[in-house]
């Protein structure tokens, strides 16, 4: 399910599925994932409209508009509030099983008291900001500025990203001395740089990363997802830095 699609394979011309028309029914669209070659149709019209992949031009594997990954329709928008989403996603943790325990048992109870029903995980805010346009809102927050990606960085990101953010970004390198961990955005334009406050969530996170990464890179490339409180790091240009508390804060897709 996907709430906007292309008209052309060169993915220029889109449209909304609740704007769809009868006349649409019949159109092969496509997903609005570039790397995705799946062909999709309208299902419905009017409210309740989506765009579904032909069963023989299926979303790739890890596409985040895959349908399995899509049900953020289901939360309360009416009472999201960014954030306190994101407050929530920085309740630190520890990498250690007994004190992770009690530890994520508060910042559950926690985050169920701020954000009863509204979308709490940094999946879902991810999934749904990719299935909607940078100018649309949910709850009166702007995609673009939810989430900085190829798409809001020229746009809403054009002199960085400072206060709380969530960038879709892919590894880089990592400082065993450090303890760093270095992403990039896609089109290289900005360097981010992970830190950390214990040394157990910064192996968790890098080995998270290992696991995610083909073979062939070791550590490079993998799509990462990081919820944070971003900063410029070290005066050096389009470098900025967030501490990880929380495992929360990283999702791989
Ligand atoms: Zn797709």
């Amino acid at each position: 399910m996907v709430a906007y699609a292309y008209r052309d394979s060169s993915r220029t011309d889109t449209l909304q599925a609740k704007d769809a028309k009868h006349s649409d029914k019949s159109a092969t669209f496509y997903c609005p994932n570039p790397d995705c070659d799946a062909e999709l149709t309208i299902c419905n019209l009017g409210e309740h409209a989506y765009f579904s992949a032909k069963p023989s031009k299926p979303h790739i594997t890890y596409c985040e508009h895959a349908s399995h990954a899509n049900n953020y329709h289901r939360y309360d928008e009416a009472s999201f509030d960014f954030e306190k989403m994101l407050a929530g996603l920085l309740i630190p943790t520890l990498g250690n099983p007994p004190t992770t325990q009690s530890q994520s048992n508060t910042a559950r109870k926690s985050s169920q008291t701020t954000s009863f029903s509204s979308i709490r995980t940094l999946r879902m805010l991810y999934i749904l900001c990719k299935n909607k346009q940078i100018n649309d809102e949910y709850n009166g927050n702007i995609i673009g500025r939810m989430l900085l990606d190829n798409r809001s960085q020229p746009i809403f990101f054009k002199k960085g990203v400072f206060g709380n953010a969530v960038i879709e970004c892919i590894s880089w390198k990592y400082d065993e001395t450090k303890h760093e961990i270095w992403a990039r955005l896609q089109n290289q334009s900005y360097t981010f740089v992970l830190k950390f406050e214990h040394t157990d969530l910064y192996q968790n996170i890098k080995q998270l990363i290992q696991k995610h990464a083909p073979a062939t890179y070791g550590f490079k490339n993998v799509q990462l997802v990081i919820a944070g409180t971003w900063f410029k790091y070290q005066n050096k240009f389009n470098h900025f830095e967030t501490i990880i508390a929380s495992k929360k804060q990283i999702i791989a897709v």
